[in-house]
């Protein structure tokens, strides 16, 4: 019987048949939706035998919404995300005129969705620009409500600047150009905390080895300095058995998780010089802007990038392809449909269905590792094959078979080069 997901006091309950509403999105969402659907059922069903399925419930927003009843964002989606706690969309119109806020926005401010999740790992055969892609397996946590996020930014020479700044000048002695726009960089301790303890405790749930602090308290030490302290505050008083920082260790943790921290502007370098060295992130929300773009660049996976936006205290989540609408592709079943396909991945292992997550990623390895590809990876790969949307997906489908009968062999979903001949 179909029924909902809801909250325990562990964490999520999720029936064998669970509700999970979708929006299918606007331009070529309904093209990579189709595909990825056949994915997910055919690895949950692999998996789990019957044992369980999704009940796919399909709600409105964007473009398609707005033909159909004339609202971008029907209360009754967002109700919806609301009851049944986890879903899935794909990529939305952003409406066009004054007074319309982006919808994206609006869904993960309604359910205070605070951790944005964008895990980056290299699928072999994929061209990078770097020499090492195969060490980069990194989850990013980004907070997801503050900092630049929070828009609280006045227009040059407007009122309100001119107020704001002469406010600045009279209370706190600060002098701002009067032609300046000004903005407002909040980062709490309520909001840090809770984002870094998402962080630490994905890595206890994933045996991940470390989790990295990224700020730039060197500079702004209320704000981004406060960040950094209010994570290692989260590890010593929450996790004191699973985590061990560097200054204890000495960069020698054992079986715990290394709490580190490292300068934004660093940790650019390091992701590109050493990526082997950092796993799970935990960052402010502009700083992991630039971070999940270029690592997502780094593997070459732009266009492959999963997301998910996520309330760990509340059970609420909705996981996106982080890739546009591109209208021009629209209908062409031509575009690739790795990012929706990864996301959902990450919404299966959310929701404690590791199994069918971990199946999704070994065929989508497998038909890349082949050299099996949609036009935006064929135009980039020697001697690939190039296939429709709807062609990929039946790829990975097809593969999975074989990945199941190895992982019953060996014990691994991952699946190796040289099962791959065979395939
Ligand atoms: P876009 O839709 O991401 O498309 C830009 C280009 O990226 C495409 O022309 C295509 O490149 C490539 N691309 C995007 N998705 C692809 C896929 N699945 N497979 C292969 N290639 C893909 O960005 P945009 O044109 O700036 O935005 C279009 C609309 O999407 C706007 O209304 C924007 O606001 C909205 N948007 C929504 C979201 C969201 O809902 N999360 C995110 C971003 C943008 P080539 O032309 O080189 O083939």
């Amino acid at each position: 019987m179909p029924d909902r997901i809801t909250m325990g006091e562990a964490g999520l309950e999720v029936p064998d048949e669970p509700i999970v509403p979708f929006i299918e999105g606007d331009g070529i969402g309904p093209d990579i939706w189709r595909a990825a659907r056949q994915v997910f059922d055919a690895a949950v069903e692999h998996v789990y035998g019957g044992g369980r399925r999704i009940a796919w419930h399909e709600v409105y927003a964007g473009e398609t919404s707005f033909k159909r009843n004339g609202e971008w964002l029907p209360e009754e989606t967002i109700e919806t995300f609301q009851e049944y706690l986890v879903g899935i969309k794909g990529p939305l119109t952003t409406p066009v005129g004054g007074g319309i806020r982006s919808l994206n926005v609006t869904i993960r401010q309604t359910l205070d969705l605070y951790a944005c999740l964008r895990p980056v790992r290299w699928y072999r055969g994929i061209p990078s620009p770097i020499r090492t892609p195969h060490l980069v397996d990194m989850v990013i946590f980004r907070e997801n409500t503050e900092d630049v996020y929070a828009g609280m930014e006045v227009e040059e020479a407007s009122e309100e600047a001119g107020r704001l700044i002469g406010f600045l000048a009279e209370e706190f002695g600060w002098k701002i150009r009067p032609d300046s726009g000004v903005g407002l960089k909040p980062i709490s301790e309520v909001g840090s905390k809770r984002l870094v303890r998402a962080a630490i405790q994905y890595a206890v749930t994933f045996g991940r080895r470390s989790v990295t602090l990224v700020h730039k308290g060197n500079i702004m030490k209320y704000t981004e300095g406060a960040f950094r302290n209010w994570g290692y505050e989260v590890a010593r008083e929450e996790f004191p058995s699973e985590t061990i920082t560097w200054d204890e260790c000495g960069g020698e943790p054992g079986d715990k998780i290394l709490i580190q921290d490292v300068i934004a502007d660093a940790m650019l370098q390091q992701v590109l010089t050493r990526p082997a060295n950092y796993d799970v992130i935990a960052t402010t929300n502009l700083n992991g802007d630039y971070l999940s773009d270029a690592l997502a660049a780094q593997v070459g996976g732009i266009g492959l990038a999963p997301g998910g936006n996520i309330n760990y205290a509340t059970g609420h989540a909705v996981f996106e392809a982080t890739h546009g609408t591109a209208p021009k592709y629209a209908g062409l079943d031509k575009v690739n449909p790795g990012s929706v396909i990864l996301s959902g991945a990450n919404m299966l292992r959310y929701m404690g269905w590791r199994g069918a997550a971990d199946l999704i990623e070994a065929s989508l390895e497998a038909v890349i590792g082949d050299r099996v590809v949609t036009y935006d990876l064929a135009r980039l790969m020697k001697y690939s094959t190039e296939v429709r949307t709807s062609e990929f997906a039946a790829a990975l489908v097809e593969r999975m078979p074989i990945i199941e009968r190895y992982a019953a062999m060996s014990g691994t979903r991952r699946a190796p080069s040289h099962i791959r001949a065979y395939m």
